[in-house]
C-alpha cells in the first residue's frame, strides 16, 4: 500500500531511548527513586475522588491546577509574582514545546538552538515545519552570547530554545546570557519567543538562579519546567511554562480541547500538595551528582560542568562500544553529545556503585 506520508518523514524511526529491564536505568535522566507510599496514596485517592465524574470532559482551562503550579513555581525560584493566567500545562514538557511550536513556528519560520541540545527540538520543528537553526556551543558547552546575538540577527528565528541547565550537557545559562539573548530576539521584526527549558532546574547547584526571576522585565520570555524529574513523575505526564498571560492566550489557542485528562489534573495537583515529600531525594541526587563527577574526573575523564541530574564524560575512541559493555553488565547510559562523550543520568548510590565498578571493568 503506498501511504501519503510526508516526504521529510520518509524513512524515519521514532524518537527514544532503549527502555531495557536492567539493573541501572541510567538513560533518560528519571528520578531513580519511586515516589513514597504516602504520595502514591494521596494521588490514588484524589483519583478515586474523581473517577465519578469521567463522564464528563475535563476543566478545559485546568484553572486550579495552573494556580497550583503557579504557586510552586513562585516558592521554588524566589519570585512573588505568578498569577495561574502566566501558567500553562500539557502533557509533558514534550507538549508544552510543541504548542509554544503550534503558535510561534510555521512555514517560513524558524527555531534556534544551540547544539549538542536536547534532541527532541528538532522534532517539534520538522513537525510543526519549522526551519531548525543551531549554532554550535563553546568547548565547554556553554552559549556564545555575541555568537547568538548575531545569529538572532541573521536568522531572525521566532523562536529561540536555550535548556538550562542543557540537555545532554547540564550547562547553566546566566541570566546576563538570557537578558542579551531576549534583547536581540526583541529586536526581531514580528517579535521571536525566548524559551528557557528548565526541565532540570531543582537540580541546579546552590546560588544558580532560574530564569523565572527575569519574567517580569523580559516580555518575550518563557520558562519551561516539568514534573518528570525533581518530581518522580516522568510517568504522570506533566509540563508546564510559565510566561505573560498574552504569550499564554496564544497557547490555549492551539492545544487541542481537554489536553490534560481529569485524571492527570488529579494526579499533578495532589503531587503538587506533596512536592517536598516528592522531592525529599533531590539534594541526595545533587550530591551523588557532584561525587559521579569528582569520580569521573579522578579516573582521567573529562567531565562536563553539571547542574542537572547527569553527566557528560568522555572522551571514548570507541562509545557504542563502552555502551553495550555496560548493558551487559546491566548498566543503561545514553549514546549522546559530540563522538566520545557519554551521559549517565544520576541514579541511587546502589545504581552509582555498579556504575562506576561496571565501567572500570569494560574499560580496564
Ligand atoms: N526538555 C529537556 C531538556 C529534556 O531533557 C526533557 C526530557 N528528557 C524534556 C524537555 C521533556 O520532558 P517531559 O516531556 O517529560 O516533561
Amino acid at each position: 500500500m503506498t501511504l501519503p506520508l510526508r516526504p521529510e518523514l520518509e524513512g524515519l524511526e521514532p524518537y527514544g531511548a532503549p527502555q531495557l529491564d536492567v539493573q541501572a536505568r541510567l538513560n533518560v535522566n528519571e528520578n531513580p527513586y519511586s515516589p513514597p507510599a504516602a504520595v502514591v496514596d494521596a494521588i490514588s485517592s484524589a483519583v478515586q475522588r474523581v473517577g465519578h465524574q469521567l463522564n464528563r470532559y475535563p476543566d478545559r482551562d485546568f484553572v486550579e491546577l495552573r494556580a497550583d503550579l503557579a504557586r510552586y513555581l513562585a516558592r521554588e525560584s524566589h519570585v512573588d509574582f505568578l498569577e495561574p493566567d502566566n501558567v500553562w500545562a500539557a502533557n509533558g514538557s514534550n507538549e508544552v514545546m510543541l504548542h509554544l511550536h503550534q503558535a510561534f513556528g510555521g512555514p517560513g519560520r524558524t527555531t534556534l538552538s544551540f547544539a549538542p541540545t536536547y534532541s527532541m527540538y528538532p522534532e517539534y520543528a520538522r513537525d510543526t515545519v519549522t526551519e531548525y537553526v543551531t549554532l554550535p556551543r563553546q568547548e565547554d558547552f556553554s552559549i556564545s552570547v555575541p555568537d547568538a546575538v548575531a545569529a538572532i540577527a541573521e536568522h531572525q528565528p521566532t523562536l529561540v530554545l536555550l535548556a538550562s541547565p542543557n540537555n545532554p550537557t547540564g550547562t547553566a545559562l546566566p541570566l546576563d546570557a538570557t537578558r542579551e539573548i531576549c534583547a536581540a530576539a526583541s529586536a526581531v521584526p514580528g517579535g521571536c519567543v525566548v524559551v528557557v527549558d528548565e526541565a532540570y532546574a531543582e537540580f541546579r547547584r546552590e546560588g544558580v538562579p532560574s530564569a523565572a526571576t527575569l519574567l517580569p522585565e523580559l516580555p518575550n520570555l518563557a520558562v519551561s519546567r516539568t514534573m518528570s524529574k525533581a518530581f518522580a513523575l516522568a510517568g504522570g505526564r506533566l509540563g508546564y511554562l510559565a510566561a505573560s498571560k498574552q504569550l499564554i492566550d496564544c497557547l490555549r489557542v492551539v492545544r487541542l480541547p481537554y489536553h490534560l485528562s481529569t485524571v492527570t489534573q488529579a494526579m499533578a495537583r495532589a503531587a503538587l500538595a506533596h512536592s517536598s515529600q516528592l522531592q525529599a531525594q533531590v539534594a541526595e541526587i545533587r550530591a551523588e551528582r557532584d561525587d559521579t563527577v569528582e569520580w569521573l574526573e579522578a579516573q582521567g575523564y573529562t567531565v562536563a560542568t553539571t547542574d542537572a541530574n547527569f553527566a557528560l564524560f568522555g572522551p571514548f575512541a570507541d562509545r557504542e562500544r563502552v555502551f553495550t559493555d555496560l548493558v551487559d553488565r546491566g548498566v543503561l547510559i545514553r549514546v549522546v553529545g559530540p563522538e566520545g562523550w557519554l551521559r549517565v543520568s544520576i541514579g541511587t548510590p546502589q545504581e552509582m556503585a555498579l556504575f562506576r565498578s561496571a565501567l572500570m571493568e569494560v574499560t580496564a
